[in-house]
């Protein structure tokens, strides 16, 4: 093995989607969020995975990747476009039949007058003043779209990761208002919304980084595991250096392993100061700088034999360790996983 491994478990990925559908009632549709190339694991494997399981809504950020998805998925599943319906976008939206998310005056104007009678949702901003159409744009427009029977009436939640947090009743708020009297089936929640509760999931959900293992969904199983290669063994003496800017320096006789991934990677340099690997059950400590294709650690404690690979990401240590070591979120770990990785899809 001479390049590093990632393997991403469908399995895991569809348990998460069937756990998160079973938080909601039965009359719940539970949708897949899918964008960025389903959070940078392979939207067309993923997807397709989750339509077999059951999923028939899939939500991604623009019109270019729901083309992907429509060439994955085929005929069927409602495909919608997050960014709504942008200039110079009518044409893939006609041909690969996806449903734009309406989110201001303009696109509901180019998305009537371009393509009358084709479906469509609509997005409304509760308060993350992102996308979406403000109360007072939506109480002059609600009547004409409201008369197209739109697909959908979605809003985003700023702070959904964060249970206590009053954004999250305050948004569910101004959501009921915005959408009373409306028979339009409902969307409020993604991932962190439907863990604060039924009174959140309305009648379709967004799941994303749940499915794929994250934060909030502690309960996740495990859907990426990224074993490194080690290249080559070395022994060094006490007082030697080892890696860019001699940043570590041997306070005994080590054995250290350098290992074939790097910052290009995604292994983001912020990691090094603390974080370990698995040889099996054993963790070891990652030394010195990260490179742009290499890691080195240090092996000298391993009571085993070093295995021809070492394992960064799996069961003992998710996303989640990596970007709190990081300084960041999961969702960006997971995207940066780059190109340069065997991939392998269980199940
Ligand atoms: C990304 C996104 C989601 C999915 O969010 P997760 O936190 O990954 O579950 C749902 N809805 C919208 C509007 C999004 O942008």
């Amino acid at each position: 093995m001479s390049t590093a491994f990632l393997s991403i478990d469908l399995d895991a990925i569809a348990a998460n989607w069937r756990a998160l559908d079973q938080a909601s009632s039965d009359t719940v549709e539970t949708a897949a969020v899918v964008k960025a190339n389903a959070y940078g694991l392979g939207v067309a494997r993923v997807a397709t995975r989750l339509a077999a399981e059951g999923a028939r809504r899939f939500f991604v950020a623009a019109a270019e990747e729901g083309v992907n998805l429509r060439r994955a998925l085929g005929p069927g599943p409602e495909i919608n476009i997050l960014s709504g319906h942008m200039e110079g976008d009518t044409k893939l939206i006609a041909e690969a039949q996806l449903t734009p998310m309406i989110n201001s005056a303009d696109q509901l104007v180019r998305q009537l007058e371009s393509l009358p009678g084709a479906p469509f949702g609509v997005q409304l901003d509760t308060g993350m003043n992102r996308l979406g159409m403000e109360p007072a744009e939506w109480a002059a427009l609600r009547d004409i779209a409201l008369a197209q029977n739109p697909t959908l009436i979605m809003s985003h939640l700023a702070c959904a990761d964060e249970p206590d947090h009053p954004m999250n009743p305050h948004q569910l708020r101004i959501f009921k208002e915005m959408t009373a009297g409306t028979a339009v089936p409902l969307s409020l929640s993604a991932t962190g919304g439907i863990l604060l509760g039924p009174e959140y999931h309305f009648n379709v959900t967004r799941p994303g980084i749940g499915l794929y293992g994250g934060r909030p969904f502690e309960q996740a199983a495990t859907v990426v595991r990224l074993d490194l290669p080690v290249i080559q063994l070395r022994e060094i003496d006490a007082g030697e250096t080892v890696g860019y800017g001699n940043a570590w320096t041997a306070e005994r006789p080590s054995l250290i392993a350098t290992l074939a991934a790097g910052y290009a990677d995604g292994i983001h340099r912020a990691i090094a100061r603390d974080t370990v690997l698995w040889a099996g059950e054993y963790a070891v400590p990652l030394i010195g700088r990260i490179s742009m294709d290499l890691i080195t650690v240090d092996v000298t404690d391993l009571p085993v034999e070093v295995p021809s690979a070492l394992t960064l990401l799996g069961d003992q240590q998710g996303i989640d360790v990596l970007a709190d070591t990081a300084g960041t979120i999961g969702y960006e770990f997971l995207t940066d996983l780059g190109n340069r990785y065997k991939r392998s899809y269980l199940g």
